[in-house]
């Protein structure tokens, strides 16, 4: 009933504190086999205590208390005097059961749990329960990537950077960057394929090298971001992937130059930095979000503080630019459930352009209207879906 091959319970008893004391003995044939020579010994040396972890029950904490044998080998010709018993799942030197290592490895691989969370309600350290994750990743992580047909790569930011100091020239080196390069599985199952620290050309194009030729060649889509980094990565390693830019990286673009108009405004109407009090400052969080979820009241409001003055009419011409760029944008297939008809689009987007051309007096806007025009040759509307 205990649970762990080749354990049997002698004894269990409940402690003051909620935890339980459960005695156990090994009974495994393969448990008297010396490790070196492979000889089944009968001469007991001495017996030993140990105490593997093992899953709580229920809220209760279990301790086990393991009387282990240690043999005496007698083969001659061998070399090992003595050995401890130990079995499959608490191998020697093992100080966790199988099943918690299994059990920390899921919560990690399967629910997500960080590896500190994981471990701390089983109080067990960090490396241990890394170590756990990392022997049931590491067979995974070993296989070599499926075929995948649309691939996305972006940057990320991880940890902190780490610098050293040349003891030759006594220049600051970096050792770690805090900007990683991760690479993607857009439309199959198999989400992160790999993360390569830095975020140059050199490393995208490093782990794109290490694919298989084959594995390249699948490759039909690649979505990344607006700027020319990893475009120059892909040609150089996927020339007949077709290269789009990713949605969520267009709408960020817009929503920034809506924040950069508003802020290029508010300092030619204060001669500063806006603050609360102003009537720009009071609508800066409404103009990020989409239309679409604001609140009547809360579109009024929006209105009713840009619309009546030159400078505030600035600021709405950027963010309903923003918006007919979204327009277009919602015209993908996840929004509408059919496949966009190429017309539509360009309809939209001509609205978009038109409407950048009539406020060609914003700088932003037309820069914003000549990279979207530049990244959209680039891309198809059934690719750009994100
Ligand atoms: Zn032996």
């Amino acid at each position: 009933m205990f649970g762990v091959e080749g354990l049997r319970v002698v004894e269990a008893e409940a402690e003051a504190g909620g935890s339980v004391t459960v005695w156990v003995t090994t009974d495994h044939p393969g448990a008297a086999v010396c490790p070196e020579c492979g000889t089944r010994s009968a001469r007991v040396h001495e017996h030993v205590l140990t105490r593997p972890r093992d899953l709580r029950r229920g809220l209760d904490r279990v301790q086990v208390a393991w009387l282990k044998r240690r043999w005496k080998c007698g083969a001659p010709g061998c070399g090992r005097k003595t050995f401890t018993e130990s079995l499959p799942d608490v191998p020697a030197r093992c100080r966790l059961t199988g099943r918690l290592r299994g059990l920390l490895a899921a919560e990690v691989a399967e629910r997500g749990c960080t590896v500190a969370e994981a471990g701390r309600w089983q109080h067990v350290s960090w490396p241990v329960t890394h170590a756990a994750f990392a022997e049931r990743a590491d067979p995974v992580l070993a296989q070599p990537p499926a075929l995948v047909a649309h691939l996305g790569i972006d940057e990320h930011r991880r940890g902190r950077p780490r610098f050293a100091v040349d003891p030759g020239t006594g220049e600051h080196v970096l050792l770690a960057d805090r900007w990683h390069t991760c690479i993607f599985d857009l439309s199959g199952e198999q989400g992160l394929l790999g993360q390569v620290e830095g975020r140059t050309a050199d490393d995208a194009a490093y782990w794109l090298a290490q694919a298989v030729p084959a594995w390249r060649d699948a490759v039909q889509v690649v979505a990344i971001d607006m700027c020319s980094i990893y475009a120059s990565a892909v040609r150089r390693m996927l020339p007949a992937a077709l290269l789009v830019v990713d949605l969520f990286h267009v709408v960020q673009l817009a929503v920034k130059v809506t924040g950069d108009v508003r802020r290029r405004v508010v300092r030619a109407r204060y001669g500063r930095r806006g603050r609360s009090g102003d009537a720009e400052y009071g609508v800066k969080g409404l103009l990020v979000r989409n239309l679409e979820h604001l609140r009547p009241e809360q579109f009024a409001k929006v209105m009713d503080t840009l619309g009546g003055n030159r400078h505030g009419q600035e600021i709405l011409a950027a963010w309903i630019a923003k918006e007919k760029l979204r327009d277009a944008l919602n015209l993908r297939a996840r929004v509408t459930g059919s496949t966009p008809c190429e017309r539509d689009v360009r309809g939209r987007l001509f609205g978009f352009y038109d409407w950048c051309a009539q406020h060609d007096d914003i700088p932003e806007l037309v820069t914003l209207a000549r990279t979207v025009s530049g990244g959209r040759t680039r891309s198809s509307p059934q690719c750009s879906q994100g």
